[in-house]
């Protein structure tokens, strides 16, 4: 038999976003209920890298909210009284061509006028920082900002908390259909349970946009498929997280991404394994991995640290980056429905933006206005967010 529940909000998804919305509105005594249709974490959330990269945000509102979510991470394992194997060695963005120094020179110097402290380096200076890079590269970026985190531990630190404080999570509860009562209650459908409440988190994901049609609302997030090779452990080379600037280029330009000089990004993990990634890929829902990525991402990888020629590839694995078509995430309060608040659509940030993302939707429904302006996030730029 259905049972009916309450409670005073419910996010929809279980993955670093919808823990962290969680977290920061148990903090403030909200009753929250989580429903996540498989396990949580088993999204885009555990199928990712978990860099914590200011270099890669566009200077501007993008680079603003990274920033602020960057300072989060100082005090987080203090306060999730976890370990999320954060790391603060600052990040490297890889220089493969003289063509791109020319860019890179004018992105660095929008980042420092944005108060990000970036540096152009030449080879030698880039090689005493990190011997591992290739001598070839004309030159690298470098920002002591830039750090990295375990986005499962980060996740899962993210819900612990939460119901440390009291947050309910169901798992294995998929959301099947919304209704909304005269008196502005929302109810949710699922196999379980009918569940009622006056406010909904959609932190969805990829599927924020299936959640999004239970309400009548059009939400422009697409699956951008990232592929990831693991390698064997090897001795300890890269303290710093490091993408190339082909990478950042590819980011916000699709059609470079589809060229297929979408550049790389890499990290290695405590143990020594290297998380070596990632494409840029329109492919719906497909999470399989493909030769052709694979080497792609070790010829680039190669290039820019010899060593990794040594290397065994222990693995591959692919996650869906929920994209947007400006790479701004949806947060917010969609006028037209004003119980139903997004917190979805973080592409390639969700990691580095969960803190600060949890932190503004919490302070949005506690207290009715936030410490960072959300119109650039909001579902309406788009269009009047009703479904055509
Ligand atoms: C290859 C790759 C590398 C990346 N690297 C980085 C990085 O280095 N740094 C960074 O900041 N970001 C990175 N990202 C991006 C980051 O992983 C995502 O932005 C982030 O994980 C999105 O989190 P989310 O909580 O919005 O989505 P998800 O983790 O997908 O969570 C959404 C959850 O909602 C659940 N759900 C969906 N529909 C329903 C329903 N009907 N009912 C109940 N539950 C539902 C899903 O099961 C899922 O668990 C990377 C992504 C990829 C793919």
């Amino acid at each position: 038999m259905v049972s009916s529940w309450h409670a005073d909000v419910v996010v929809i998804g279980a993955g670093i976003i919808g823990a962290s919305v969680a977290w920061h509105l148990a903090k403030k005594k909200v009753d929250v209920l989580v429903l996540e249709k498989s396990d949580p974490c088993s999204g885009t959330s555990g199928a990712c890298d978990g860099m914590v990269f200011l270099q890669s945000k566009k200077p501007g509102v993008h680079l603003a909210l990274a920033m602020a979510g960057r300072n989060r991470f100082d005090t987080l394992e203090q306060e999730l009284d976890a370990d999320i194997a954060l790391q603060c060695s600052g990040g490297i963005m890889a220089i493969t061509s003289e063509a791109e120094l020319t860019a890179v020179n004018w992105f660095v110097q929008e980042q420092n006028q944005a108060g990000l402290g970036v540096s152009l380096l030449d080879i030698r200076q880039a090689r005493e920082l990190a011997p591992c890079l290739s001598p070839n590269l004309p030159g690298a970026t470098f920002c002591s900002l830039d750090a990295r985190v375990n986005p499962i531990y980060l996740t899962l630190a993210f819900l612990e908390a939460a119901e440390r404080c009291g947050t309910r999570v169901l798992s294995r509860t998929p959301v099947m259909g919304i209704g909304l009562k005269t008196d502005g209650i929302f109810v949710l459908d699922t196999p379980q349970k009918t569940i009622e409440t006056r406010t909904i988190v959609n932190a969805a994901g990829v599927h924020a946009p299936k959640i999004g049609k239970m309400v009548g609302l059009d939400i422009p997030i697409t699956p951008r498929r990232g592929q990831i090779l693991v390698t064997g452990p090897m001795a300890p080379v890269l303290d710093q997280c490091l993408i190339s600037a082909a990478y950042v280029a590819a980011k916000y330009d699709p059609a470079i991404a589809e060229s297929g000089h979408m550049g790389i990004s890499m990290e290695q993990t405590e143990a020594g394994n290297f998380l070596l990634g990632s494409t840029r890929e329109f492919v719906g829902f497909d999470r399989s991995t493909t030769l052709t990525a694979v080497k792609h991402i070790l010829a680039e990888t190669t290039a820019i640290i010899p060593a990794l020629q040594d290397a065994s590839l222990m693995r591959t694995f692919a996650g869906l980056r929920p994209y947007t078509p400006d790479g701004l995430p949806i947060l917010g309060r969609v006028p037209s429905l004003p119980g139903f608040i997004m917190a979805a659509g973080h592409e390639g940030d969700g990691i580095a933006l969960s803190p600060v993302t949890g932190q503004l939707i919490a302070e949005l429904i506690t207290d009715g206005t936030t410490c960072i302006n959300l119109t650039p996030f909001c579902l309406e730029r788009f269009s009047n967010g009703a479904v055509s």
